[in-house]
C-alpha cells in the first residue's frame, strides 16, 4: 500500500521589526503556529522598538532618571543585553542608540558626522548607565539611548521556537532578516539547507549551504545597511569604543548554534571584535560555532563546522 502522509503546511511573510520575516511550518497545527508566531513578533516589536512611542524602549529613552515599569519580555532582553555587554567588555552595547541615531545608517540622512558630535554621542554610550531591577529599568544619564537592534530579533526567534513547540509542530523554519532558526528536520527527514548570502555588497546569491537540523544561524554583515562617502563604506555595526562603524577586514560573521537569542548578541559582538579576538572568544563557548568571511573572501570556520558548511562559490577560499 501507499502510506504517504499528508502533512499540513503553513507559511507567512511580513515586514516586522524593521525587516522581512519569513516563516514556514509543517504539522497538524502549522496554521496556529505561524499565526501565533507572527502575532508574537509584532508584540515584541511594539515593546522594543525605539520609534513606537508606547514601547518600553521609547519610554526608557525619553524618561531618563526615572524608574520605568517595563514588560517581563523587555526586561529579559535588557538583562541578556547587559550581560553580553559585560562579558564582551562593551563590544556589544545596548546603549548604542545615540551613535546609531547620529550616523543614521539605513536612513536617507546617513552621512559621516563631525568629530565633536561623535565625541558627544560616545559620552552618552555605556551599559553602566542602564540600571535593571526585578520589575523596572532606568537610564541614569540623560542622552543615553537604548537600541536593541542587535539582539531583539534573536529573542523573537526563540519565542517562535517556543510557540512552534507548544503547538506540537515538528518542522519549522523562520528567518527574521538574517536571523535564521530551524526547528527539527524537514518533513522528508532530510536536513534544512540554509544559504549563506554572498556578503559582497549588492550581490544577492548564496555562497555556502549549511545543513541544519534544530539549529540557528545568525549573520551580521557590513552589506545589510550601509552608505558610501568618498569611496569608503560605512555600515551599521558600531564600535562602542570609537563611535565609528567597526573597522576590520570582515564582510560578515555568522554564528551557528542552538540559541538564537544568544547568537544574535554574539554575531554583533564578534563582528566588532574582528577575526582573531572573535574566533578565540567563540572557541571558548561550548556549542557555539562561527564562520567569518573576510574582504579577501577567505572563510574561517571554528572547529567542527566543516562537517555542515559547504562552500559552493569558488570565489571563496576556506582557510584551514
Ligand atoms: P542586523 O540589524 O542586520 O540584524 P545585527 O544583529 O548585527 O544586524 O545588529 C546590528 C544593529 O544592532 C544595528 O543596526 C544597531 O541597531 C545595533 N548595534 C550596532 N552596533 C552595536 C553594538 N556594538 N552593540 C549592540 N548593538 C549594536
Ligand atoms: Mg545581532
Ligand atoms: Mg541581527
Amino acid at each position: 500500500s501507499n502510506d504517504t502522509v499528508e502533512v499540513k503546511t503553513a507559511e507567512d511573510n511580513a515586514f516586522l521589526m524593521d525587516t522581512l520575516v519569513q516563516m514556514r511550518a509543517h504539522g497538524e497545527n502549522a496554521d496556529a503556529a505561524v499565526e501565533e508566531s507572527m502575532k508574537r513578533i509584532e508584540e515584541i516589536e511594539n515593546l522594543m522598538s525605539k520609534t513606537i512611542e508606547t514601547s518600553d524602549i521609547y519610554q526608557l529613552n525619553n524618561n531618563p532618571n526615572q524608574k520605568i515599569e517595563v514588560s517581563k519580555q523587555s526586561l529579559e532582553v535588557l538583562k541578556k543585553a547587559k550581560n553580553y555587554a559585560e562579558i564582551t567588555e562593551g563590544d556589544f552595547d545596548p546603549t548604542i542608540g545615540a551613535l546609531v541615531e547620529l550616523w543614521g545608517i539605513g536612513t536617507k540622512n546617513a552621512s559621516v558626522p563631525p568629530e565633536n558630535k561623535i565625541k558627544a554621542a560616545l559620552a552618552n554610550t555605556g551599559y553602566q548607565y542602564l540600571n535593571l531591577d526585578d520589575n523596572y529599568a532606568k537610564i541614569i544619564k540623560a542622552g543615553v539611548k537604548l537600541d536593541l537592534g542587535g539582539i531583539a530579533k534573536g529573542y523573537a526567534a526563540e519565542e517562535v521556537k517556543k510557540i512552534v513547540e507548544k503547538n506540537g509542530v515538528e518542522h519549522a523554519f523562520v528567518n527574521l532578516g538574517g536571523n535564521v532558526l530551524v526547528i527539527g528536520d524537514k518533513v522528508d527527514g532530510s536536513s534544512w539547507k540554509i544559504g549563506i548570502q554572498d556578503p559582497r555588497a549588492g550581490r544577492g546569491d548564496v555562497m555556502a549551504i549549511i545543513d541544519a537540523v534544530d539549529l540557528t544561524i545568525v549573520t551580521s554583515g557590513n552589506y545589510e545597511r550601509y552608505f558610501e562617502e568618498n569611496g569608503k563604506l560605512y555600515h551599521h555595526i558600531i564600535d562602542p569604543k570609537t563611535g565609528y562603524p567597526a573597522e576590520n577586514n570582515l564582510l560578515s560573521v555568522s554564528i551557528i548554534s542552538h540559541n538564537s537569542f544568544d547568537a544574535d548578541a554574539l554575531s554583533t559582538a564578534v563582528y566588532v571584535m574582528g577575526l582573531e579576538k572573535g574566533m578565540e572568544f567563540i572557541e571558548n563557548i561550548d556549542d557555539v560555532g562561527v564562520m567569518f568571511i573576510t574582504k579577501e573572501l577567505d572563510v574561517y570556520l571554528s572547529s567542527g563546522l566543516e562537517e555542515i558548511v559547504n562552500i559552493n562559490d569558488p570565489d571563496f577560499n576556506l582557510i584551514e
